[in-house]
């Protein structure tokens, strides 16, 4: 892809890459000069980042290091360049590994590098695209799927079925496509994890025009995607699916589908693969007098876009990633603004959150072969992957209230420093902006000094005290103090613990799905449910990732599993499989104690990873890797076929 606003960066003159490259990122850029001129004396471990140190700015790398590393990225290309740029070579095993462990400080990736062939995609290749064609190996079998919900995943397991040459019709209940894209549409909706690696493997963009794009541009994406794949067309919008009866006679899934003018159909189908996501049913909260409320009053994710703020008092409930957001725009709108935080939240300082990609970034980005993707794989470790040793527990560690580990601990005094910082002219806010509990027991916000420079705005009230009731003019706090306001806005999150909901699931034998997990939602490998057959679930239980990383890269696994599910079924004969009871239990044993050995599983923080029963149904406990190694391939011996 070429950048359509700048010159092109290696047609120009040495100060234009020379420009350029004082804006790059280091690891990634050093190994896109080491993989485009297969030159690996440049990978030197002392121009590298310090895994240690992966959350500061330049992830420990000295300044005096990351002018030399320029310069050496400059001449190196600069050479490559004007040798009229030859194809890169094909890197060996060992060279793609040395380039990989020179991205994160060293650690040993040789387990790492198929996963990063397929995420990174580095000769254009969509690794992850089925292998196989129905027409190839079972064509006289009629097989359709059904596919609910056509936001992030759903489009993923369209587009791969369809790749496939698998029958297949999408459901949705919206009026398009986008999901939670096109749901959250309040003031400063925008993705927490950088989209170079916010995006699917194969539909890479090296034109985000932001670091971390706002909610239109995502929504605009997802439309593209739909309509460059094809998916539109086997989409029936404003239709929701009631229920799923699974019949064992023909061992089809009958869907109930209810359309937006109130009529009802249904369709049958061999498989049905659920994409209703987890953070899309708002929760409101159970408070004293909410509908007395005179004013009006609305969640986060159902944004009143014909309520004015501006001039008017305004409480927000809550203070996670969706109020985070949305806070800092209307505080400028309104007239006052009365925020209620129940528990605070880590901060990850991050400068260039709200930032436009810069033009010689994009140049970068957009003329440096590679540099995109390697940029890719560079946010992938530093804000998933690598941080993982930063929450583990170690069972040694006391008090755990705080931290869980010496290096959870780390992390949760630079945090404070950088609270300690923001709010240093502030001791008042400072000694309720101070989180109690252990770094990423609950997700970790990012910011780049807007919760600062917002809850010190003179309009601005940061309140703790509990809340006893809403009244007819406002919010009651447990001391008494009537805080008047004209609207009301549940920053409440989702119920994420309850998948699947509302749809009402049975299996075989009658079984309700929802009374089988009796508010335990449990899956294997997040997929498949014992007694229902041929139900396959993207985003299922325990599949979110929790430190920063993108759930995109979780439902490309899972798409990838489901598929090979398919696969068998078809070349088999099988009509259906169901997971087996027994290895569904061993992994999820697995699973329990993964999480409890986390910080989220340690610690007695509430938060949306676990269900009212306490129970972290929500997390991936162990490392992306090994997510990924778990559903490259189907294993028929973990199923019954029937
Ligand atoms: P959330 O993280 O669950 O936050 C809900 C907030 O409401 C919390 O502050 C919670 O307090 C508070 N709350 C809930 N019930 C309450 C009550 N009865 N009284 C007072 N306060 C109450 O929900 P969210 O902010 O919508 O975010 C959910 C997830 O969606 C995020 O973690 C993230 O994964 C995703 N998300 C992502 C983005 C993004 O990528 N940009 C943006 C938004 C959301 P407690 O903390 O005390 O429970």
């Amino acid at each position: 892809m070429t950048s359509t606003t700048e010159p092109d960066l290696l047609a120009g003159a040495d100060a234009t890459l020379r420009d350029a490259i004082t804006e790059a990122d280091v690891p990634p850029l050093m190994a896109t000069v080491a993989y485009l001129t297969g030159d690996l004396s440049v990978l030197r471990p002392e121009l590298g980042p310090d895994p240690m140190r992966m959350l500061e700015p330049t992830a420990g790398i000295e300044p005096e290091q990351l002018a030399e590393a320029r310069d050496l990225a400059f001449e190196t290309l600069r050479r490559w360049r004007d040798a009229g740029r030859p194809a890169p070579p094909v890197p060996s095993a060992e060279a793609l590994t040395e380039m990989l462990e020179f991205v994160v400080g060293g650690v040993p990736m040789a387990d790492y590098r198929e996963l990063f062939l397929e995420e990174l995609g580095l000769d254009g290749a969509d690794l992850r695209a089925p292998a196989w064609h129905k027409d190839d190996i079972a064509p006289d079998t009629d097989f359709r799927v059904l596919v609910i919900g056509a936001g992030m995943s759903g489009l993923l397991a369209a587009h791969r079925l369809q790749q496939a040459g698998v029958d297949v019709i999408v459901v949705e209940k919206d009026r398009d496509v986008g999901g939670t894209w096109l749901e959250n549409t309040y003031p400063g909706c925008r993705v927490d994890v950088g989209n170079l690696f916010y995006s699917y493997s194969f539909a890479q963009s090296a034109e985000w025009p932001q670091h971390y794009s706002q909610q239109a541009t995502l929504l605009d994406y997802f439309r593209r995607c739909a309509d460059e794949l094809g998916i539109r067309p086997l989409i029936r919008f404003s239709t929701e699916v009631v229920s799923l009866t699974f019949d064992e006679t023909t061992a089809h899934w009958r869907a109930e589908l209810r359309a937006g003018d109130g009529s009802s159909d249904t369709i049958d189908a061999h498989a049905v693969v659920s994409g209703v996501g987890q953070l899309n049913r708002p929760n409101l909260p159970d408070i004293k007098g909410m509908d007395t409320f005179a004013g009006p009053a609305f969640h986060s994710a159902r944004w009143r876009h014909d309520v004015d703020l501006t001039d008017k008092r305004v409480a927000v409930i809550g203070t996670g990633a969706s109020a985070a957001q949305l806070i800092p725009v209307i505080a400028e709108q309104v007239d006052k603004l009365s925020i209620f935080q129940r528990t605070a939240n880590w901060l990850a300082p991050t400068p260039d959150y709200q930032d436009a990609v810069s033009p010689r970034q994009r140049q970068l980005l957009c003329d440096l072969p590679s540099y995109a993707q390697w940029s890719r794989f560079w946010l992938f470790w530093r804000n998933a992957e690598g941080m993982l040793p930063l929450v583990g527990v170690d069972p040694e560690w006391e008090p755990k209230d705080r931290s869980v580990s010496a290096m959870n601990d780390l992390l949760r005094q630079l945090f404070t420093a950088y609270l300690e910082m923001e709010f240093a002219d502030r001791p008042d806010l400072l000694a309720k902006v101070v989180p109690q509990y252990p770094p990423s027991a609950k997700r970790v916000l990012r910011d780049n000094g807007i919760w600062a420079r917002t809850l010190k705005r003179d309009n601005v009230e940061l309140i703790t005290e509990p809340i006893a009731e809403i009244t007819p003019s406002g919010v009651r706090t447990r001391d008494g103090v009537e805080h008047d306001v004209d609207v009301i806005v549940y920053g409440t999150g989702f119920e994420a613990s309850r998948f699947l909901m509302p749809m009402r699931v049975t299996g075989r034998g009658g079984v309700d799905l929802h009374e089988q997990w009796h508010g335990d939602a449990r899956a294997y490998l997040g997929v498949t449910i014992p007694e229902f057959p041929n139900l396959f679930c993207m985003y299922g239980p325990n599949t979110n990732i929790v430190i920063n990383g993108s759930i995109i890269f979780f439902s490309e696994c899972e798409v990838v599993y489901i598929l090979e599910s398919l696969h068998w079924m078809l070349a088999s004969g099988a009509r259906a499989i169901d997971c087996r009871r027994d290895v569904h239990d061993e992994y999820n044993v697995r699973i329990d104690a993964g999480n409890r050995a986390r910080a989220w599983g340690a610690s007695d923080v509430n938060s949306w990873y676990k269900n009212a029963k306490g129970h972290v149904t929500q997390n991936w406990p162990f490392s992306l890797l090994e997510y990924w190694q778990q559903t490259r391939a189907f294993n028929p011996s973990d199923y019954e076929a029937l």
